[in-house]
């Protein structure tokens, strides 16, 4: 090997070195700055940590307490006809169970799951939520505005009183027209329409961004859901 092919070779060896280290350092770099991301599995984990440990009964527990004394104050006020409106999947039932067990995925497996649970009324209630419902019963009009379908009317009226709701002034739920309306449509026209027979929404809770804008409410209260945002 001559002395201009080993001096070529050499720089060549180099600027690789000097490639791989650059890279290198980009990469390291690159991991530093990502250390906020968390991995899914501890992601999980966490969000499983985070409904068993009670820190989500305990934050359920904060949104009530505060709907419940901003409806207490209004009704202090003298406010006629008084509502309040409730939402169910994780608002007044906990679909943590079943979303756990499919191990967070929103696949068949969980909508198959899920939809078996809802056939035979087997959520359980969120206590906190079920409690201000149960308080707030005999002192306003409570209505129930869920985006579940009418053909799981008779299994959801008897889960939500199965964990202690005690009824209900009106239950609002898809039919076969509404099917096409995005959850905020629906939900939006069912408080105009709870509205327009002369009730005063003082409060409307639930768990998804779409349940809470749209109007028809004074004010509105979201319960936390770490599990999943629904399109
Ligand atoms: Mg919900």
């Amino acid at each position: 090997m001559n002395i201009c092919l080993r001096r070529a070779l050499a720089l060549v060896l180099v600027l690789c070195l000097a490639g791989c280290n650059a890279a290198f350092s980009a990469g390291a770099r690159s991991e530093a700055g990502r250390r906020d991301i968390i991995g899914l599995p501890q992601a999980k984990d966490a969000v499983t940590v985070y409904y068993r440990s009670g820190m989500f009964d305990n934050e359920a527990a904060a949104v009530a307490r505060e709907a419940g004394q901003y409806v207490e104050r209004r009704l202090a006020q003298g406010v006629e006809k008084a509502a309040v409106v409730f939402d169910v999947d994780d608002t007044l039932l906990s679909n943590f169970e079943t979303f756990q067990a499919a191990d967070y995925g929103w696949n068949e497996c969980f909508l198959t799951a899920w939809r078996d649970a809802a056939l035979t009324s087997s959520f359980t209630g969120i206590r906190p939520m079920v409690e201000l419902f149960c308080r707030l019963y005999d002192r306003a009009a409570i209505f129930i505005v869920t985006g579940r379908t009418e053909d799981l009317r008779l299994a959801t009226m008897d889960n939500l009183a199965r964990v202690g709701c005690p009824g209900w002034a009106g239950f609002f739920m898809r039919s076969d027209a509404d099917r096409e309306a995005s959850a905020r449509e629906f939900k939006t026209g069912a408080r105009r329409a709870i509205s327009e027979m002369g009730y005063v929404i003082l409060a409307n809770i639930g768990d998804q961004e779409d349940d809470l804008s749209g109007g028809y409410c004074e004010r509105a209260f979201k319960v936390p859901n770490y599990m999943y945002v629904l399109p």
